[in-house]
């Protein structure tokens, strides 16, 4: 069984802030930034790939719901809403959850960057479009 069936089962303690029958959302113990929220089905997916469609509505509208409630709470600039999917995206429990990251300053512990090209190559992205 994973890390997070087992936090769901109560079997390994967490700081769990929010639970319904399908969703369970808990305080990251890394705090990228304070108040570093994981929200997951209850039900074990290994990401967003192939979590059900239902499903996965109901954990973006919790993802909302308590993104709204953490900004409010803590005083949050801002929040990032994110989500790895498999180990070139940097997923390490391979339990699919969301990560809820309030933005306090841009060197507040999370570097997210676009690197992308600045002139855009027209070519490439016709060629993406048709695959
Ligand atoms: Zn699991």
């Amino acid at each position: 069984m994973c890390i997070f069936c087992k936090i769901i089962n109560k079997e390994i303690p967490a700081s769990i802030i929010y639970e319904d029958e399908d969703v369970c959302a808990i305080l990251d113990v890394a705090q990228v930034t304070e108040g570093h929220t994981l929200v997951m089905p209850k039900d074990h997916f290994e990401s967003i790939l192939d979590c059900p469609p239902v499903l996965l509505s109901k954990i973006i509208s919790v993802t909302q719901m308590l993104s709204k409630d953490i900004v409010s709470k803590l005083n949050a600039k801002g929040v990032n809403v994110l989500t790895n999917a498999k180990e070139a995206a940097g997923q390490s429990v391979m339990h699919f959850h969301i990560h809820i990251i309030p933005r306090y300053t841009e060197d507040d512990g999370l570097i997210l960057k676009f690197r992308g090209n600045p002139t855009p190559d027209v070519a490439k992205i016709e060629k993406i479009l048709k695959k």
